[in-house]
């Protein structure tokens, strides 16, 4: 028999991925199959590993969620076919969770488990919202009360005990319950003066905030159209949310941005953005796929010898090839014949960064500049060695040709449009697009969206005419600088919120 493998019970956090646990986040990389619900922040969603099995469970506009039973049974499947299964939950596991439901089968059947608690959305969407939920004076308890009935049963909700206790009381899945939540605090006594509060998609850039009275913040809640999820929060401390409301307040705090590139490179980006408060999604259209078992590479390896240039179109070109050049035992000290060429400055730091000097690169980051400042540079009897994408453009090598110059053009990577698990866009999405082959990854993994209200922001004209081949509204950075992207970013979300 298979050995058991294990699960996880991970709380996501209430949705801002960096509220992400670190044990939460290792967990989640290792993962072999994710089992997640609704709740959990398209942030963390596309922080699962792409070679990970993913099942959503979660409610979807029209369709019912996966029941509890049948949600626990996948669980223990999973397990006993040997995997590290992630169960992902929104908050934390065991407030108002389920948690402990899921874990009575796996223990039954001693699958081990362990369990990573999550910031549960009690705590940290008021703390988003500029309300601590305890403060000296005002609050000295909080109770989290769950405004969801049971299957075919009334809302049983202690409103006397709560309006005694006379602390801070957060109602979880309460928002359908909340007119008959605040009349029953209301007829067990509590003032009519007291502050409430709803607080909805917290820690996200579409959060917003409704302040009140248990006497009109019903009909403040209409008006305002709430929409799920949302938390109510009954007590004084929720007045403090006047003087200490911060996150839409960031530059971007009002500002989700969608992230396109490769996982691996969009880190610089993503941390801008994130410092300036926005919601970064990162949502990587295309991946780069290293070619196996590639004989030419092998040949080309094998044969170093007789080349006298090296050139690289991308980053990730870079590092396969160096990857390849380990596991085939190649020590570096065999390249030490050869001039480096890169495209564009990126590449030229991938190389760089192995201590290896480049000997060119063309001003404009293109493959028309870099054939032609190759054919300007390479002697007759040279030969130069491309390793790069199977589908890298023809007018590097049509360019070569066309001067005579020898060269070998070697696929060293595929690369594939990322299709998993599209997330919902809203309207006031940004996206950043940092290549054409961007654009056409996310191009390809909406098929079915009206693109024309998505607003592209682009590195340069090329990945410009891209975008708008697709009918998205383009917006172009002065220079193709991450910078410049950020600035351009901070432009558009200023110009949103005057409007
Ligand atoms: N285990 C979760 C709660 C699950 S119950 C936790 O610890 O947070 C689901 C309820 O949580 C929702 O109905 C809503 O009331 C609340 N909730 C979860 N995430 C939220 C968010 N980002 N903003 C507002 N409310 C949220």
């Amino acid at each position: 028999m298979k050995q058991n493998g294990k699960v996880w019970l991970l709380g996501a956090g209430p949705s801002d991925p960096e509220l992400l646990t670190l044990k939460g986040k290792r967990v989640l990389e290792q993962a072999e199959v994710v089992i997640y619900d609704k709740l959990v922040g398209a942030g963390i969603l596309s922080m699962i590993p792409d070679t990970a099995q993913r099942i959503d469970v979660g409610k979807t506009a029209g369709s019912h969620p996966v029941p509890q039973e049948e949600i626990n049974r996948l669980l223990l499947e999973y397990a006993q076919k040997g995997k590290r299964v992630v169960r992902l939950k929104g908050g934390d596991p065991f407030v108002f969770g389920r948690g402990g439901e899921e874990l009575e089968l796996l223990s039954k059947h001693q699958i081990p488990f362990e369990i990573v608690p999550g910031i549960t959305s009690a705590v940290s969407v008021p703390a988003y919202g500029g309300i601590p939920v305890t403060h000296r004076n005002l609050s000295s308890s909080v109770h989290i009360v769950t405004g969801h009935a049971q299957k075919g049963k009334a809302l049983s909700i202690p409103y006397e005990a709560l309006v005694q206790a006379g602390g801070t009381i957060i109602f979880l899945m309460g928002v359908s319950a909340l007119k008959e939540i605040c009349q029953g605090l209301l007829s067990a006594g509590i003032s009519p003066q007291m502050p409430g509060a709803v607080l909805e998609r917290g820690t996200t850039a579409y959060q917003r905030r409704v302040v009140g009275t248990v006497s009109d913040l019903y009909e403040k809640f209409l008006e305002a159209e709430i929409k799920t999820p949302a938390i109510i929060v009954v007590g004084e401390v929720c007045r403090l949310s006047e003087k200490f409301h911060w996150a839409e307040d960031r530059p971007l705090g009002r500002q989700r941005v969608i992230v396109t590139r490769p996982r691996k490179r969009a880190s610089i980006l993503s941390g801008m953005l994130r410092e300036l408060g926005a919601e970064v999604v990162e949502l990587p259209s295309i991946r780069t796929v290293r070619l196996r078992r590639n004989t030419l590479l092998g040949q080309a390896i094998s044969g170093i010898a007789v080349y006298d240039w090296v050139v690289f179109t991308s980053p990730e070109g870079v590092e396969l090839f160096f990857e390849e050049l380990k596991e085939r035992r190649v020590d570096v000290r065999k390249l030490s014949h050869l001039k480096f060429a890169a495209i564009g400055s990126a590449t030229k730091k991938a190389i760089e960064d192995r201590n290896i000097l480049v000997e060119y690169m063309p001003s404009v980051y293109n493959t028309e500049y870099l054939a032609k400042g190759l054919a300007r540079r390479v002697y007759r009897k040279e030969r130069v060695l491309i390793p790069r994408s199977v589908k890298g453009s023809k007018v590097l090598t049509d360019i070569l040709a066309e001067n005579h110059i020898a060269y070998d053009d070697i696929p060293l990577y595929d690369v594939k449009p990322e299709l998993q698990h599209p997330i919902e866009l809203l309207p006031e999405d940004l996206v950043t697009f940092t290549s054409a082959s961007t654009v056409k990854g996310f191009v390809e993994r909406f098929p079915k969206a009206d693109l024309s209200k998505v607003r592209a922001v682009c590195i340069g004209e090329q990945t410009a005419a891209e975008a708008r081949k697709s009918g998205m509204r383009v917006f172009v950075s002065r220079m193709a600088t991450m910078e410049s992207m950020v600035e351009k970013i901070l432009a558009l979300a200023k110009e949103k919120d005057k409007s």
